[in-house]
């Protein structure tokens, strides 16, 4: 069970974008802050520089750590005894690459956003320079922190399923339903190719659903076809809707619809994992529940914080509050940034040869501790490369 009882310095922490009105900044803190294992000491908040100081100090931070930008952040706090260990970055995609590359040559543990790159060559070089010196790098599928899904993936890897046979994914929101992006600036950037990248909704929405395919099942894809369109023309050409469909290595089959033009939806983002003897299927609007259905029996509902759950997994292990309370995104978040927190410290303990008894982990647990790492990062980028290549041309299937 997570509380905020502990015996590890907090890590000492930035973050670069983030700043005031941004979509996703408060997250990341309250994330963060949540078991007391990271300390928000530096940032670089925003493009506006001073907007940026002004909301670093509201913070609580010394205005002296509010930098201008991310190089003289990483610059001034190597200079310092307290300088920061961690950083993570939440500034649209088009910068994630060179933020992280010089985050990870200032020697920092880095948490970035997701779509982690551009391109899988640019995050591929991310994971090698992180693992050259021996960091930790995290990418934010912030989703995949909820329990039930935990729970499903426990029981797909117990069998309780059969063998797996058909993994449908959908995340497909209606909010972007009209032109928002005329006086949004945050639907502005996902439609601009130069600072989404070459893809929108697959990016922004189709990778959390797809790295929760990905861990519950561990199947690997084989190929793929991808149908993409813009329904709002001027978002051409990038897609608002998009339509995937996936072949795995074991013969299992897939789809993942990622959509910002469902409309009506709040956000639809679900999977169900059909086996040949039952079907899990888990919601994000009703995060506490899992659905079991057993072919020829009446269906359960499972219920998070229950003694029923897979036991000694991070189903259980993340909860906080007990059952029949609801827990949420927050906790969802908090609970991957929990396990960031365990993975840097196992990193930094490596480094200076202390032992990690500290963290109530064997070095065989800490090998094994599950996060959202740059693999799952790469692999996203990688969905977000196939489904161009596919739709580019006329959504011929495409080796992944
Ligand atoms: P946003 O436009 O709302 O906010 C971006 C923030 O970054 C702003 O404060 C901006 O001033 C700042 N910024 C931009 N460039 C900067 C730079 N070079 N240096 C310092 N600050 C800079 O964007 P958002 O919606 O918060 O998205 C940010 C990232 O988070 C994107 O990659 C997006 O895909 C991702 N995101 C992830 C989730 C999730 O669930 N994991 C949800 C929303 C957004």
């Amino acid at each position: 069970m997570f509380n905020e009882e502990h015996n590890l310095a907090p890590l000492r922490w930035a973050m670069v974008g983030g700043g005031r009105g941004s979509e996703i900044g408060h997250a990341h803190r309250a994330a963060a802050h949540r078991d007391g294992l990271f300390r928000l000491v530096a940032g670089a908040f925003d493009l506006d520089a001073e907007r940026g100081r002004e909301f670093g100090t509201n913070l609580g931070l010394d205005p002296e750590r509010c930098y201008p930008d991310y190089a003289s952040l990483f610059e001034a706090e190597a200079t310092r005894d307290d300088g920061i260990q961690a950083v993570s970055i939440a500034t649209p995609n088009s910068t994630h690459h060179a933020i992280s590359l010089a985050a990870l040559k200032a020697g920092l543990h880095v948490i970035c956003e997701k779509p982690v790159t551009f391109t899988v060559a640019e995050a591929e070089e991310l994971k090698a320079e992180a693992q050259a010196r021996g960091l930790v790098f995290g990418v934010m599928y912030g989703y995949s922190g909820y329990q039930m899904l935990h729970q499903a993936r426990a029981m797909v890897q117990s069998g309780e399923l059969g063998q797996v046979r058909m993994v449908n994914m959908q995340f497909a929101h209606g909010f972007h339903s009209q032109p928002v992006e005329q006086v949004s600036s945050g639907a502005k950037w996902r439609t601009s190719p130069a600072v989404s990248g070459p893809t929108y909704v697959l990016g922004d929405l189709g990778t959390h659903i797809f790295y929760a395919g990905q861990f519950i099942t561990g199947l690997k894809v084989e190929r793929l076809m991808c149908h993409r369109q813009s329904f709002v023309a001027s978002r051409a050409p990038l897609e608002d809707n998009a339509q995937v469909l996936l072949q795995y290595q074991n013969g299992a089959v897939g789809s993942l619809w990622a959509s910002a033009v469902n409309a009506g939806s709040m956000h639809q983002q679900k999977i169900r994992v059909v086996g040949e003897k039952a079907s899990i299927e888990w919601w994000d609007e009703y995060p506490n529940q899992l659905r079991y259905e057993v072919q020829g029996e009446p269906v359960r509902i499972l219920e998070r914080g229950m003694g029923y759950l897979a036991e000694g997994d991070n189903a259980v292990n993340s909860n906080r509050i007990g059952g029949g309370h609801a827990e949420g995104f927050f906790e969802s978040w908090a609970n991957v940034y929990h396990r960031y927190a365990l993975a840097m410290q196992g990193a930094e303990a490596r480094r200076n040869g202390t032992g990690t008894q500290h963290l109530g982990l064997s070095e065989q647990e800490l090998e094994s501790l599950w996060f959202p790492n740059i693999d799952a990062g790469i692999e996203g980028v990688r969905l977000l490369e196939c489904c161009v290549e596919s739709s580019d041309n006329e959504n011929r299937w495409v080796a992944f």
